[in-house]
């Protein structure tokens, strides 16, 4: 039933064994040192991680949606900071300028993209302005050559690291969402400053700030698209991005089903293994089930779009069950592992702590079930 070719299935497993060599033995000093090690970086560009879904001609590895699925499941083998490090730039972050830049944008960001020397972001949420985008108050002026950009944006993914930033602001507020454009940013324009750092529960090693906005000179060439045309295709992107948060959760919980089962079977309390607890087996049966439902959903959404239907029900559908599921296997994974899944030692805690945001970012369980709901009484 995996809807992968076996050249998606091959280069994953190539992936798989880089993750294993070179990101699983760095990840307790990612999580104690809150940064990707620069060496490690530096590896992943070698490796061309940040050209996944980069086309080609600019010297990505071009994979479709279900390529890049294909690698976000076994990214949520790993580390979870380095696997949103690559998720976000190969993901929202760059998706914006492929599907509306033109010739001069790809030609300038791309390449630079796709060998990571430049790292992407995606910044469209702003203190009044969350779960309800069209909220927003960044404005985007049209002065002669140049938008003159005020607001700010926070929680903003990567942006310790960035240096291109596909940021939505208003360019016509009488239009609504239709007035809301998207914009290239670079690190370095006159106006722009990216915050501190924030201290998260989990997701360490991925940088997360605030964006400030003063004035902000943007060139008219760095509009994507055409002026009204950021909040449709921020929403696609999302769409997208909702799938591919499903399949690496399908990933995460592979891995805490493995190590649930490794656990179980050295174990020994009362006389016996874990794994020979009837109470044990029935957990790790639920969670497989789990894991299985969440798959097939995910897969369902890969076909959909990869048909090139809209696909916002299966979509938000996917990332509904799997994240949810994710919850639970990751409580359950904490259970089986007893005092030492709450020991930072055995590494269960960390992926406890990181899988919490899948139910928050890129749409909140909530907003899935609005749309799946909405879409059903429509
Ligand atoms: C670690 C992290 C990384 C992030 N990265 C990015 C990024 O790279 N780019 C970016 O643009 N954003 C990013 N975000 C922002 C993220 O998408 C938002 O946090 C998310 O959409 C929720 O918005 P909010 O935090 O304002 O919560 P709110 O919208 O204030 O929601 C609070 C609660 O109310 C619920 N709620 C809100 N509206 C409704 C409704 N209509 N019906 C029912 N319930 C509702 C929500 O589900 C939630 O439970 C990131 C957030 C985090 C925490």
């Amino acid at each position: 039933m995996s809807p992968y070719t076996p050249d998606e299935r091959a280069y994953a497993n190539e992936v798989a064994r880089f993750l294993r060599k070179e990101v699983d033995p760095r990840s307790r000093q990612i999580e104690e040192e809150d940064a990707i090690p620069e060496e490690l970086m530096k590896l992943a560009r070698d490796m061309g991680l940040f050209g996944l879904t980069i086309p080609e001609q600019y010297g990505g590895s071009g994979l479709t949606l279900r390529g890049k699925c294909a690698i976000e499941e076994v990214m949520g083998t790993t580390n979870y900071g380095f696997a949103t490090v690559i998720g976000n730039h190969t993901g929202i972050s760059t998706a914006g300028i492929v599907a509306l830049g033109n010739d001069a944008q790809k030609q300038k960001y791309l390449p630079k993209m796709a060998s990571g020397e430049w790292v992407g972001t995606f910044a469209l949420t702003e203190p009044s302005a969350g779960s309800s985008p069209a909220d927003m108050r960044t404005t985007a002026l049209k002065k002669s050559d140049r938008y003159i950009l005020n607001g700010e944006k926070i929680y903003i993914t990567n942006s310790g690291i960035a240096n291109v930033f596909t940021v939505m602001a208003i360019t016509d507020k009488s239009k609504g969402i239709k007035g809301i454009s998207a914009f290239i940013v670079e690190r370095n324009f006159k106006g722009f400053s990216v915050g501190k750092n924030e201290l998260k529960m989990g997701m360490h090693g991925c940088t997360t700030a605030p964006l400030a906005f003063t004035d902000c000179e943007v060139p008219a060439e760095n509009l994507l698209g055409g002026e009204g045309l950021g909040y449709v295709q921020a929403m696609k992107t999302l769409t997208s991005g909702r799938v591919t948060v499903a399949a690496r959760s399908c990933g995460i919980m592979d891995h805490l089903i493995n190590r649930s089962i490794d656990y179980m079977k050295v174990r020994v309390q009362g006389g016996k293994k874990l794994a020979e607890h009837q109470g044990l087996q029935w957990m790790l049966a639920d969670m497989s089930v789990q894991r299985d439902a969440a798959r097939g959903l995910t897969y369902r959404a890969i076909d959909v779009l990869m048909r090139g239907e809209r696909g916002t029900m299966e979509a938000s559908a996917a990332k509904l069950f799997a994240t949810e599921a994710l919850g639970k296997v990751a409580d359950a994974a904490v259970q089986i592992h007893g005092g030492m899944g709450y020991m930072r030692e055995a590494g269960i805690e960390t992926t406890f702590r990181d899988a919490r945001i899948v139910r928050i970012y890129e749409g909140s369980s909530e907003i899935q079930r609005n749309i799946i709901g909405g879409l059903l009484l429509k």
